[in-house]
């Protein structure tokens, strides 16, 4: 943010908080060759079979130009929306193309919905952590986030339902609970089998309705996950799907699968944000995914991701000795592990010594909108080749390494009455009790989120 911007004083108050961090200059610096970045969530679009794309995009100017460079529909194409349910009955899912509604990437959807639904000062319950980019697109509508924690299999039903007691003894309730049940961005855990129906039955108790947003159900690694919180109840919930993972982000193709009574209402919120989303991206989609062996190429990719994933955890095992007091998660599908640091150390002051020593990382605090996650960080494994990511996680265990000594030296002379002085040690926590507890801080930025929205 300039200080001397002279329209200050006159951004809509959900824009207004969007500032420019310490973060983005780091992110800038990550993107150097040099450095082994483990940040940003990007898709390994050089796994893509670029003659086969070709041959969709010739296809589709050679036999629907003028069309595929029109306007279309806000609703999207029907031919793509009648195909989509094919990709998601793959997870339990029946559903009409009628009900599947086109959105540019479901980030636009994660926007729209925020715009249809809730007003300053309303409540959405959410994972927390969970999804940097859809705290962004929420924070638009100022609403305000309560975080239920997870655990291995994922949401916790019992502290869901206590988040959603609360609210109702508040006189309030939530808008909606925002859920990533599979492989989860950031936190890489899945939701178990047995609590997809106590979530649900919580939510409809309590009359929440549930968007759940799917990016990475069909890249698991180990199996599938068991079948989506949309298969188990139409009425309530709201699945959001992505080309973005499966095939091209650049594509810019989501899609919300609606329960039939908000369809048309969603349509037409869409219709007033963009008239309608690209003809010609949803028809390069729709040839893909009609015509040509789509399956054999997310069987690939999969398989490159996998093959990330284990390096990832390998290099953990190695790097990362038990005295160090991390431990972190076990993804078995999709592009993140969690990693949680002994509770003394602030992943956010960490970045700036991680960078130097050419390893970047997304600090845990940037997933929550309540201050929670210092002491935690985001690692991507989707797009180094997997030496480069086991370079990357070597380097993080020495920065680690080097903080916790410099730490348990402060943590000794504090003890012997020195602390004070100490205090000012930018990459510790100051709570009073030594740095034991972790101290709440601000949350970040907005824009710092946007900056790494993957
Ligand atoms: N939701 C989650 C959980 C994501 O991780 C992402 C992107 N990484 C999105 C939504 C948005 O993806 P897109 O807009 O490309 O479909």
């Amino acid at each position: 943010m300039r200080a001397d911007d002279p329209f200050l004083d006159r951004y809509a108050h959900g824009t207004k908080a969007m500032t420019a961090s310490e973060i983005r200059a780091l992110f800038a610096v990550a993107s150097r060759p040099e450095i082994a970045s483990l940040a940003g969530g990007m898709p390994y679009t050089a796994g893509l079979p670029f003659d086969v794309i070709g041959d969709v995009v010739a296809d589709v100017l050679e036999r629907e130009g003028p069309a595929a460079l029109q306007y279309g529909g806000g609703h999207g194409d029907p031919r793509l929306r009648d195909a989509l349910p094919e990709l998601m009955a793959f997870e339990g899912i029946h559903a009409s193309g009628e009900d599947v509604v086109i959105t540019q990437g479901s980030q636009q959807a994660l926007d729209i919905l925020g715009r249809m639904f809730c007003d300053p000062g309303d409540v959405i319950v959410a994972e927390g952590p969970t999804y940097v980019g859809a705290l962004s697109a929420f924070s638009q509508y100022q609403v305000e986030v309560r975080h239920v924690p997870m655990d291995a299999d994922g949401l916790d039903p019992e502290i869901l339902e206590q988040t959603l007691e609360q609210l109702k003894q508040e006189g309030r309730r939530a808008k909606f609970l925002y859920t990533v049940p599979n492989f989860h961005n950031p936190a890489g855990v899945t939701l178990a089998e047995e609590r997809r129906d106590q979530v649900l039955e919580l939510a409809r108790r309590h009359r929440v309705l549930v968007l759940e947003d799917n990016p990475y159900g069909m890249l698991g690694f180990e199996g599938d996950p068991p079948a989506a919180l949309r298969a188990r109840d139409a009425d309530n919930v709201v699945y959001l799907g992505t080309l973005s993972k499966v095939f091209c982000p650049g594509l810019r193709v989501g899609w919300a699968l609606m329960p039939p009574a908000l369809t048309e209402r969603l349509v037409i919120v869409k219709e007033a944000a963009d008239l309608s989303s690209s003809n010609l991206t949803q028809a390069i989609a729709y040839r893909y995914f009609a015509h040509y062996p789509w399956k054999e190429t997310l069987k690939s990719l999969r398989e490159v991701y996998r093959i990330r994933r284990d390096a990832v955890l390998e290099a953990l095992d190695e790097a990362f000795i038990p005295e160090m007091g991390c431990t972190w998660t076990h993804p078995k599908g999709g592009f993140y592990v969690w990693l949680q640091l002994p509770e003394q150390l602030d992943a956010r002051a960490m970045l700036a010594k991680a960078i130097s020593a050419r390893v970047a990382y997304v600090p845990g605090g940037a997933f929550y909108a309540d201050g929670q996650g210092t002491s935690s960080l985001r690692l991507c494994y989707s797009f180094p080749p997997p030496e480069r990511l086991q370079e990357g996680v070597r380097r993080l265990a020495g920065v680690v390494r080097e903080e916790l000594a410099l730490a348990r030296a402060l943590d000794g002379m504090r003890a012997a009455g020195a602390g004070d002085a100490l205090s000012r040690d930018p990459v510790r926590k100051t709570a009073g009790d030594g740095g034991a507890r972790p101290r709440p801080q601000p949350p970040l930025p907005h824009d710092s989120r946007a900056v790494n929205p993957r």
